[in-house]
């Protein structure tokens, strides 16, 4: 019998759980829901779209080559879905939906409704684990609660990790062709507003494993001496491709392990250092999961509610366009907005200096991100602004807070990134880079400082104190 395969955040054939098991019951027919709407109203902008629009093309030519239909619903919002796959799934005679679990909470939502839909019609669902190797909910403290602090998460993770979640599985061979079923062509996407190119992103898995590879061989072995080094190539740059599930966590960690004599806790730091960071994404898929609050624009941290953020339009605008006054922070902003991805030690300094020394809403610059982050992703990106905000699971204590210009002379040393992003300042001695003096920045026409450390420091730790 005919089987229907959903994709989304899942745009692979190989190592895809729905699509691997729904093609041992018969043949399969693909579909994808394209809601550019309900995209746009969870925030995210044209890089991601374009990667997107880019991997479902990338998707569509690998189904094609399994003589495997794809369908495309397009519907702005969620909430017509139940009623159009349900509708497809009959008149393609499907008798079942397969789909891989996301964890936010619109999709969560969505997915239950679906499932509804074809309860009700008499029609199968199956739904699988694939994005973690746990489903949120069944890796818990000992008390019963969702883990709310990475380091206990990852030990039990480590523990817990058996054989069964690390297996790979193997991308269907190809059908014979269905001869009543052709592919829909893909929707346009206007690309005129994304500033990433094809030739720095491309979309798809093909790509996604040979970014693995290379990282794999030329910069794994030193992962942690220069992970935190913005003008240095040192992380595997593939959250673009793992945010849209164009290559899996399991192929990721297998191919790591494997040059780590199969330790995942053990062996080389620096691969372990890596799988723990996989190990992070996952952890904030449960936060989404076992406190919805996060997906509501509520700090985790409750106490922090009563937060009174300043609300200066033009020190936010300031921050967005990268001029501040501060070369690492400017730089780092540049990069997001003219490249749409920030390297993540620079994530941290910038969303501290939003959040602390502009005492501005952490939520307004998670959106920021948001829109411009070509590997924007709703769980790691509200984890990682709560972190920096002191409001979230691991949050930093609200007295830790970057200064930026001790950031940038032992992040960037030589200036390096500096001067890529702040032209300004590109021939400004090295040593004067991180902070360059009145006339300097006089001659340069780059901005004073916008506000002063120390000062904007008290004001925040003032602010949090009165909170507790
Ligand atoms: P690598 O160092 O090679 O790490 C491998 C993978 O592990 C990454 O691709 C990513 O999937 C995962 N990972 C690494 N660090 C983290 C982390 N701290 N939390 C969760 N997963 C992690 N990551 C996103 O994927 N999307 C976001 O929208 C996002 N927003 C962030 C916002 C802030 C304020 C901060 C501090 C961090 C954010 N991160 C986000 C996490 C991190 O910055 C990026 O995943 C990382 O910079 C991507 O580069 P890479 O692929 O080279 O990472």
């Amino acid at each position: 019998e005919r089987q229907l395969v959903w994709f989304r955040t899942d745009l692979r054939c190989e190592d895809n759980t729905a699509f691997h098991h729904a093609s041992k019951r018969g043949p399969v027919i693909a579909v994808i829901c394209w809601t550019p709407a309900q995209w746009r109203a969870h925030g995210h902008g044209d890089n991601k779209l374009d990667f997107w629009h880019r991997g479902v093309k990338a998707l569509a030519e690998q189904l094609d080559s399994l003589n495997i239909p794809l369908r495309i619903i397009e519907a702005d919002t969620f909430d017509t879905l139940p009623a159009r796959l349900l509708e497809l799934s009959e008149t393609l005679n499907c008798q079942a939906l397969h789909f891989n679990d996301e964890y936010g909470i619109n999709e969560v939502r969505r997915d239950r409704s679906v499932s509804e839909q074809f309860h009700d019609h008499q029609r199968e669902v199956h739904r699988y684990t694939d994005q973690v190797a746990f489903a949120p909910g069944t890796l818990l403290t000992g008390d019963g609660r969702y883990y709310s602090v990475f380091t206990p998460f990852y030990k039990s993770w480590l523990k817990n990790i058996g054989a069964d979640q690390l297996q790979q599985l193997e991308m269907p061979d190809a059908q014979s062709a269905l001869s009543d079923v052709s592919s829909d062509a893909l929707p346009e996407f206007d690309t005129s507003r994304a500033v990433i190119n094809a030739d720095d992103w491309p979309a798809g898995e093909e790509a996604a494993q040979t970014r693995l590879e290379r990282f794999l061989q030329k910069r794994a072995h030193h992962y942690d001496e220069g992970r935190d080094f913005p003008a240095m190539e040192a992380t595997s740059g593939l959250s673009a491709w793992l945010a849209l599930g164009m290559i899996s966590w399991r192929q990721c960690v297998n191919a790591a392990a494997a040059r780590n004599g199969g330790h995942l806790g053990d062996g080389d730091s620096n691969l372990q250092s890596w799988i723990s960071e996989i190990v992070w994404r996952e952890f904030y898929q449960h936060v989404l999961v076992g406190f919805p609050r996060v997906n509501c624009h509520q700090p985790f941290q409750e106490h922090t509610k009563a937060m009174v953020w300043r609300n200066s339009e033009e020190d936010f605008q300031r921050w967005c366009e990268g001029n501040t006054g501060y070369p690492l922070v400017d730089a780092a902003m540049r990069q997001l907005i003219t490249t749409g991805w920030m390297h993540n030690r620079l994530r941290m300094v910038t969303a501290m200096f939003l959040s602390k020394h502009l005492l501005i809403d952490w939520r307004r610059g998670e959106a920021f991100f948001l829109e411009h982050l070509v590997d924007g992703e709703l769980g790691a990106n509200n984890g990682g602004w709560q972190w920096a905000a002191s409001t979230g699971t691991d949050a930093s204590p609200y007295f830790r807070i970057f200064n930026p210009t001790t950031q940038s002379r032992r992040f960037d040393p030589e200036g390096t990134f500096i001067a890529e992003f702040v032209p300004e300042l590109a021939s400004v001695d090295v040593k004067k880079r991180h902070d360059p003096d009145a006339s300097l920045r006089q001659q340069t026409g780059y901005p004073v400082a916008m506000v002063d450390h120390r000062a904007a420091r008290q004001r925040a730790l003032d602010a949090f104190k009165a909170l507790s």
